[in-house]
């Protein structure tokens, strides 16, 4: 333990891994991402979850909450090797989890922590090619099975995976479960596995709604409850940057950022859908390969368009505050607030987007006449202050003519101003009162 001082002054203790009495190689693995410190979570969850309790924890994406559990389960599993007779498609720890984008980015992480032991890591997500998942079951040991609730079922119930050798099991976004309309299959699932006095249950959820304290009751043995801040995100990892400039300079600024400064992958979030799509068209009538996320794109697109961006065939990814939270992208390499969010904590899911997995990141807000007045809370918000830079001038100015014709924008409210803020007529205008959108 260490004490550092916050921007505040007030000393806060740190929990360092080292002093948690992990096993090494997985200390090692810790030690690799970069991971200097616990995140809160994983430092008021951990000492209770590493001595056998189970634990409720309220936590949201971006705290840590993936390691704060997979530390716990690899733990103890390296801690506890199996000396007697083992049979392939016994799981020993299960994390089920709603979506198989989730399921797939706990089962990235659970194979960075694991890389020096031979523990096997086994996903069962719909859309991936069954027969493969299941000759891997039968042909190795599952030490770590992370599924989502109906595929969970359909391996357990053709008996290519047996559950009642479960020591550690894991629910994590459970409150995404309920809204899903998992819980029926989940409980199902928990019936597979041994009485709840017999394994160890962690559960995390975003919100402690009643629902939630009612399942933990059912499903776990006097459960320590952990809370976090929602503000206990981690940022430290990002370097943050905020751009004074014109409502009319920010396409143009974007637009040579996502050319000359190495934005590989880039995230853009702007407050409204119709922000969002117009910024959108605008990038591909300039021809930068974008996607976008918002509430009006359906799943379906939605899911091709994270595997587009994921696998690097398009670069940036346009996206509102709703649509972006909760979605799981390693290697964002930037995040750009077109418009600041209305919300000081919608800031620090955006931002907490890069710098993940102990890499660093870097935020780039452009602050106007318009949203400039929302940084002192976010600034607040993060404990420190944010530098603004007024951009190179030729990075406002320098913008060639677009490959295709621009989008045909509607006027709204009397204004015949575009979401993309090109700027079309060499003044700088307004833009005022589009508040009331939806995201
Ligand atoms: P999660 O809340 O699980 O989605 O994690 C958010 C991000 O924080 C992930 O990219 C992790 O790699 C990263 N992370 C987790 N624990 C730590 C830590 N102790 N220090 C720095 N980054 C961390």
């Amino acid at each position: 333990m260490s004490t550092e001082p916050t921007p505040n002054n007030t000393p806060v203790v740190k929990t360092h891994f080292q002093d948690l009495n992990l096993a090494p190689p997985l200390l090692k693995a810790i030690e690799d991402l970069g991971f200097e410190h616990c995140s809160p979570i994983q430092a008021e969850s951990l000492p209770y979850s590493l001595a056998g309790h189970d634990v409720l924890g309220k936590a949201q994406t971006g705290t840590g909450k993936t390691a704060a559990f997979l530390i716990r389960v690899i733990d103890d599993l390296l801690k506890n090797p199996i000396t007697e007779e083992r049979y392939a498609g016994e799981a020993r720890a299960l994390i089920v989890a709603p979506t198989r984008e989730l399921v797939i980015q706990i089962a990235e992480d659970a194979k960075l922590l694991t890389k020096y032991t031979d523990l096997k890591i086994h996903t069962l997500v719909g859309g991936m090619d069954y027969q493969k998942q299941q000759n891997r079951l039968h042909n190795e040991f599952v030490d770590i099975l992370v599924a989502t609730p109906g595929r969970m079922l359909d391996f357990r119930e053709r008996q290519d995976v047996h559950l009642d050798t479960v020591e550690l099991l894991v629910i994590d976004e459970a409150d995404r479960m309920l809204d899903m309309g998992f819980i029926p299959q989940m409980r199902q699932i928990v019936r597979y596995t041994p009485r709840k006095t017999h394994r160890q249950t962690l559960m995390f959820s975003a919100t402690f709604t009643e629902e939630v304290m009612r399942l933990s009751e059912q499903w776990m043995h006097e459960a320590k409850h952990i809370e976090i801040a929602s503000e206990s995100v981690t940022t430290d990892n990002v370097e943050q940057h905020v751009y004074m400039v014109a409502g009319d300079e920010k396409f143009t600024l974007l637009y040579n950022l996502l050319n000359t400064h190495g934005f590989d992958s880039t995230m853009v979030f702007a407050n409204r859908r119709d922000e969002c799509r117009k910024l959108h068209d605008y990038l591909k009538a300039y021809g930068i390969k974008s996607g976008l996320l918002s509430g009006e794109i359906d799943q379906n697109k939605r899911v091709k368009t994270l595997d587009a961006f994921k696998s690097g065939k398009i670069s940036v990814l346009v996206a509102t505050d709703v649509a972006g939270r909760g979605i799981h992208i390693n290697d964002v390499s930037h995040v750009v607030n077109y418009t600041l969010p209305e919300e000081p904590e919608d800031y620090v899911h955006r931002i907490g987007r890069t710098g993940r997995a102990g890499s660093k990141g870097i935020s780039v807000s452009f602050a106007c006449e318009d949203d400039s007045f929302r940084l002192p809370a976010i600034e607040e918000l993060v404990g420190r202050k944010i530098h603004s830079e007024v951009p190179p001038e030729e990075l406002l100015t320098s913008l060639p003519e677009p490959l295709t014709p621009l989008p045909v924008q509607q006027r709204r409210g009397g204004s015949s101003r575009h979401g993309g803020g090109h700027r079309q007529d060499g003044h700088r205008s307004g833009g005022r009162g589009h508040s009331s959108y939806r995201r």
